[in-house]
């Protein structure tokens, strides 16, 4: 006996500002969106303090009050959102062609589009002391983070393009700051290396990596080893931003869509589009270079226009038993 198959207009794959604001906009559009939230409900924001720079928020927002707000905003239109992972994918290459998408590796449902939004998840060392003090002074996102550590002396590890531009801004904010690079250059264009060796307050450490992070219940130092000589020094800082870059959670699209070396999902133009009909990409998982929650969001609601269009293009296909 044949079991039915869940048929829906539209899945959202993932629960962060991208995926909760395409899900408010498809509700209000009436495709009627399924959202399987995936491991982490919220998304990065949940593991962040306070939202000080989403506009609307004019004393801050602690990260996870905000996607719980974002969900009941969803909600309210009729967002049927799914704790639940997606852990496979069939998408079709037809023009109303039918994806499938399998759920926690069990349960398999069918849908006419998908929005995908399952973010980035940020590297960390995984040294034990910076693990135990993420959230106490240990940081992936200085732009986020760094205002708390105004006047004080921070430090920040890597040394491509987003660890320069991060230490940048922190200088602006922040006493000094510590940059630590494993090699004995900078991987950072020329531009971003210039910026940061033109600010007096930044201290370029190459062929240098964390010992350990200092401090019980909050960062209070930092031990740093030289690489080349073993040579070891302990300084004082309140922050610690590690900056060594970001893995785009898209793993179960492989070899389906297209993707950059480096896994992001290539859209086309300006839109969400991706290389399979029916099939849109918005925030993190398709943005190396902003990864802000209010360009996510700003994606995530792009997806869902470009969903309500693309099916107003295509001819209902007939629902599978
Ligand atoms: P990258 O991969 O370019 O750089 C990562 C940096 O972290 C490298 O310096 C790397 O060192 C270092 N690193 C990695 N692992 C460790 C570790 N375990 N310990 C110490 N250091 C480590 O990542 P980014 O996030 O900087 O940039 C990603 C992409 O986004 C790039 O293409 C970049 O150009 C782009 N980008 C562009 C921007 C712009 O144009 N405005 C802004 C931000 C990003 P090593 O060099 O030794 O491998």
């Amino acid at each position: 006996m044949s079991e039915k198959i869940e048929r829906l207009k539209t899945v959202i794959i993932g629960s962060g500002p991208a995926g909760y604001t395409a899900a408010i906009y498809a509700a209000r559009a009436d495709l009627k969106p399924v959202m399987y939230t995936g491991m982490e409900p919220g998304g990065q924001l949940t593991t962040t303090t306070e939202v000080d720079n989403f506009p609307g928020y004019p004393e801050g927002i602690d990260g996870p009050t905000m996607m719980v707000q974002l969900q009941q905003q969803a909600e309210r239109f009729g967002t049927d959102v799914r704790i639940g992972m997606v852990t496979a994918v069939e998408l079709s290459d037809e023009i109303g062609g039918i994806h499938k998408l399998t759920i926690d590796d069990d349960k398999v449902i069918e849908a006419e589009t998908v929005i995908i939004s399952t973010g980035a998840s940020a590297k960390y060392l995984n040294l034990p002391s910076e693990q135990r003090l993420r959230g106490g002074g240990v940081s992936a996102c200085a732009v986020c983070d760094g205002f708390f550590y105004k006047g004080q002396d921070v430090a920040i590890v890597g040394g491509g393009d987003t660890a320069a531009e991060e230490a940048s801004y922190l200088a602006n904010i922040c006493n000094k700051v510590t940059m630590l690079i494993r090699k004995d250059h900078m991987r950072a264009s020329k531009a971003m290396q210039h910026r940061v060796n033109s600010l007096k307050n930044i201290d370029v450490r190459y062929n240098t990596e964390i010992d350990e992070v200092l401090g019980d219940q909050v960062v209070e130092g930092l031990r740093m080893v030289n690489n080349q000589t073993g040579k070891k020094e302990e300084i004082a800082i309140t922050g610690l931003f590690i900056a060594i870059g970001h893995t785009p959670n898209t793993g179960i699209f492989k070899g389906q869509l297209d993707m950059d070396e480096t896994g992001y999902i290539l859209t086309q133009g300006k839109s969400t589009k991706t290389n399979k009909p029916g099939v849109f990409a918005s925030g993190d998982a398709q943005d190396k270079e902003y990864r802000q929650a209010v360009t996510a969001a700003g994606t995530g609601c792009m997806a869902a226009l470009d969903a309500e269009r693309y099916l107003a293009t295509v001819e209902t296909p007939q629902e599978v038993v």
